[in-house]
């Protein structure tokens, strides 16, 4: 790889970190994963990790796309009260009188 390819293919990742940190998916990242910290994630390859590229948004509290919605049970803000299907947001999200 010559240098001018070399600085191309980093133009091109710098490019790419820019849009992920506007939570916005990269065209490769066609492929639903499972990251351990953050959930489920869009990455160029399925399966679970130990960690991922959107743990930077994660710890910068900045959007993540996700491949299908997160529901509140199998959010780590989910907090369950004394029932066996309600619960309350840690993270203070809206919710209902009752709970989530
Ligand atoms: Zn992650």
């Amino acid at each position: 790889m010559s240098w001018r390819e070399r600085l191309a293919a980093f133009a091109r990742s710098l490019v790419q970190r820019r849009e992920m940190d506007q939570g916005k998916r990269p065209d490769r990242y066609t492929e639903e994963a499972t990251c351990k910290r953050c959930g489920p994630v869009w990455l160029w390859f399925a399966g679970e990790v130990p960690g991922c590229p959107w743990c930077w948004n994660r710890v910068a509290d900045k959007p993540i796309p996700r491949p299908h919605a997160v529901r509140c049970g199998d959010c780590i803000h989910f907090e369950r009260i004394d029932h066996p299907h309600l619960g309350d947001c840690t993270k203070g999200e809206p919710e209902p009188a009752a709970g989530l």
